[in-house]
């Protein structure tokens, strides 16, 4: 038979625990009853990647009602082997968190003071930015005399919660504005 390392653990503790137990002759009503309530019960599970550093351990959510309920290591994941460190552990409250930043701040030049501001508002200063630096600074020939078309003065960092096509469209749109300094914090 076919079997993963997590069916192969779910089957042999759950029949060993149901075995034993049973033949003690205990009633197992009331620890079914328990298990009903878990919050994983009739949860669906979706295995995906943890972007918070490059050795990219799988993760397993249990999803109900559009909603992850749980994350938890993939026993079936050959480097970490179901383990996650800290910061996967803390997957879930990372998304669900009361301290997370829901609008983006910003701090006008001078100020002492960060303040909330819409989407439309930061999206416009960050391109106005960026068109006027690389108007100022865009380089188009080295000093040898050969054309390079490239911009020095803007970095350009990806944070860990960009998916590897977000990444993908991001080095596409900075090298394409002829941006030669980047790096990407997960580096998945
Ligand atoms: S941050 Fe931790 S859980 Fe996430 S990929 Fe890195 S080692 Fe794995």
């Amino acid at each position: 038979m076919d079997i993963s390392r997590r069916g192969f653990i779910k089957i042999t503790g759950a029949g060993a625990a149901c075995l034993g137990l049973s033949e003690l002759g205990l009633d197992l009503g009331p620890a079914r009853a328990v298990a009903a309530e878990l919050k994983i019960e009739g949860a669906k599970e979706v295995v995906s990647i943890c972007h918070f550093c490059s050795c990219g351990c799988n993760i397993i959510m249990s999803v109900k009602d559009g909603r992850m309920v749980a994350a938890e290591g993939d026993p079936d994941f050959p480097v970490s082997e179901g383990a996650l460190c800290a910061k996967g552990a803390a997957f879930r409250s990372m998304h669900y968190n009361e301290h997370r930043l829901q609008k983006p701040l910003y701090r006008a030049p001078g100020s002492d003071r960060w303040e909330e501001k819409e989407w439309d508002f930061v999206l416009d200063r960050i391109a106005r930015r960026i068109k006027d630096t690389r108007d100022r600074d865009f380089i188009v020939q080295n000093g040898k005399g050969e054309q390079v078309n490239r911009v020095e003065s803007i970095f350009e960092l990806g944070a860990s919660q960009l998916d590897n096509e977000e990444c993908a469209l991001t080095h596409q749109m900075v090298t394409g504005l002829g941006i030669v300094h980047m790096d990407h914090q997960a580096r998945v």
